[in-house]
């Protein structure tokens, strides 16, 4: 009996991992399988720890090699992982996690327009969060529903900090702190969860570790939504009508979702 409750925990723990991997990474979870799986042919009485360690190197070596020459089959490129270019991921984990991959169009306008942004101002980056997956055009990147067809990309708000730009977002995932309405501004938010969209709100729960000495810096995010309004293949861009206002941004481009999607005061959805 406790035989069978011993395997059969190793089996919940195992399928609990490969469902995490695969919706945080999409290859994760394959790859979790096949290193324990060999394990368990191989030698399965190797500590779980070697097994650990060796599951990691294989999956960083497949995020840096096999991945990417895969995703072209896709149609799908990463964006830099570097952080020492104009376009810079908001932490490690969006290149690690296969997060960043975008078509090579949309790679080249995001490029391109990280460069200008730095040319009107050589201290500001253009930070990405989430874009989506490498393999598939139709699988979305938990939790965003639309993130999939690699032409939308999660963008940071620009922040100061002690008056410095930061390049970075104001919390550990990027999302989730709000730059809420001021009193006196449009306030969709009240209004979306006045009428039942409880959801509207619930990148809060991304919201931890928040940065709290870092301030909205409506000059240079406008900055960033002109020079990506300036491309003619941008399509939309997301973000709250009080921000929109705030900004003093008119373009009919630059909108808020409505209440079937999240809030968007806490980052920019670009998508051409
Ligand atoms: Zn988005």
């Amino acid at each position: 009996m406790l035989k069978f409750l011993k395997v059969l925990f190793i089996l919940i723990f195992h399928g609990f991992m490969i469902i995490l991997l695969s919706l945080t990474s999409q290859v994760g979870g394959i790859i979790w399988f096949v290193v324990f799986f060999t394990w368990l042919v191989v030698r399965y009485k190797t500590p779980f720890v070697l097994k650990l360690v060796s599951f990691l190197g294989i999956y960083l070596l497949a995020v840096m090699t096999i991945v990417p020459s895969l995703a072209r089959k896709f149609g799908k490129v990463p964006m830099p992982s570097s952080m020492s270019g104009n376009l810079v991921p908001h932490n490690a984990l969006y290149p690690i996690l296969n997060r960043n991959y975008v078509t090579p169009q949309t790679l080249k306008i995001l490029l391109k327009t990280a460069d200008e942004v730095a040319i009107a101002n050589p201290e500001l980056k253009m930070v990405y969060l989430d874009a989506s997956f490498p393999f598939s055009k139709e699988m979305p990147l938990p939790p965003h529903i639309s993130h999939s067809n690699g032409r939308k990309v999660d963008l940071c708000f620009a922040y100061k900090k002690n008056g410095k730009l930061t390049n970075k977002g104001s919390s550990i995932l990027g999302y989730g702190h709000f730059v809420e309405p001021k009193d006196g501004e449009y306030n969709q938010v009240e209004q979306c969860l006045a009428n039942g969209h409880t959801l509207y709100d619930a990148s809060k729960y991304a919201g931890f570790g928040k940065r709290r000495d870092y301030e909205f810096d409506p000059y240079h995010t406008r900055l960033i939504i002109e020079k990506l309004l300036e491309n003619k293949e941008t399509n939309r861009i997301y973000i709250e009508e009080h921000l929109k206002q705030r900004m003093g941004i008119v373009s009919e481009k630059v909108r808020s979702t409505g209440c079937w999607a999240v809030r968007h005061d806490d980052h920019i959805h670009f998508q051409i």
